[in-house]
């Protein structure tokens, strides 16, 4: 099934996608954009594309960072790439059960929900399978932006793959038709959202 489409929100995953990975990272001054970045984020702004960030921040459930060290960080994220329409945040850790660590939906459909838009309008841009698990559990558009640290499997299973933010961006705001995603969103029927 085929249809034009242009994104409703594109959803950020930070840490390797938008900045550089600097593991449970509570230091400002150590956030650094990866490249194109700013001129990606400053295309969809410009195209009038909601963005958001959807992050997993164990490190707060670990103790390794406070709430407040990670606000700081998200502060300079923003002050470096500009402002974003919504920020998810998930500060659990593996074994706490929530449904927004990702490969968990969670994150993703609270963004969505933020933005007022239907996940299955959103693209979820990550660097690891775990994006694109999520964008998948809540029936949205996934596109993996690999770095040294994918694995081969994450690339193999990707449903698309993009060589950088530019080419993202490319991929969004084109008009070329693309495929819609063919699953099924189970948990909006569950949670008795008919707009979904
Ligand atoms: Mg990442
Ligand atoms: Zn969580």
């Amino acid at each position: 099934m085929f249809e034009r489409r242009r994104p409703g929100a594109v959803l950020f995953d930070r840490d390797g996608t938008l900045i550089r990975d600097v593991p449970y990272n509570g230091d400002p001054r150590r956030v650094e954009p990866m490249p194109g970045a700013v001129e990606a984020l400053g295309r969809l702004r410009r195209a009038d594309v909601p963005v958001a960030v959807v992050t997993n921040q164990s490190g707060v459930a670990k103790g390794l960072l406070t709430p407040d060290e990670m606000d700081q960080v998200n502060a300079r994220v923003e002050e470096l790439l500009g402002p974003f329409d919504a920020w998810a945040i998930c500060v659990h850790d593996e074994g706490d059960g929530c449904t927004c660590r990702k490969p968990a939906p969670g994150l993703v459909i609270r963004a969505a929900a933020v933005l007022d838009v239907s996940p299955r309008e959103c693209v979820v841009v990550g660097d690891i399978g775990r994006d694109m698990e999520a964008a998948r559990a809540a029936g949205a558009r996934g596109i993996l932006v690999p770095t040294a640290v994918t694995l081969p499997e994450e690339i193999d299973q990707a449903p698309e793959v993009a060589g950088d933010l530019a080419d993202v961006v490319d991929r969004v705001l084109s008009d070329a038709e693309g495929p819609v995603p063919a699953v099924s969103a189970p948990w909006a029927r569950a949670m008795g959202w008919s707009r979904w």
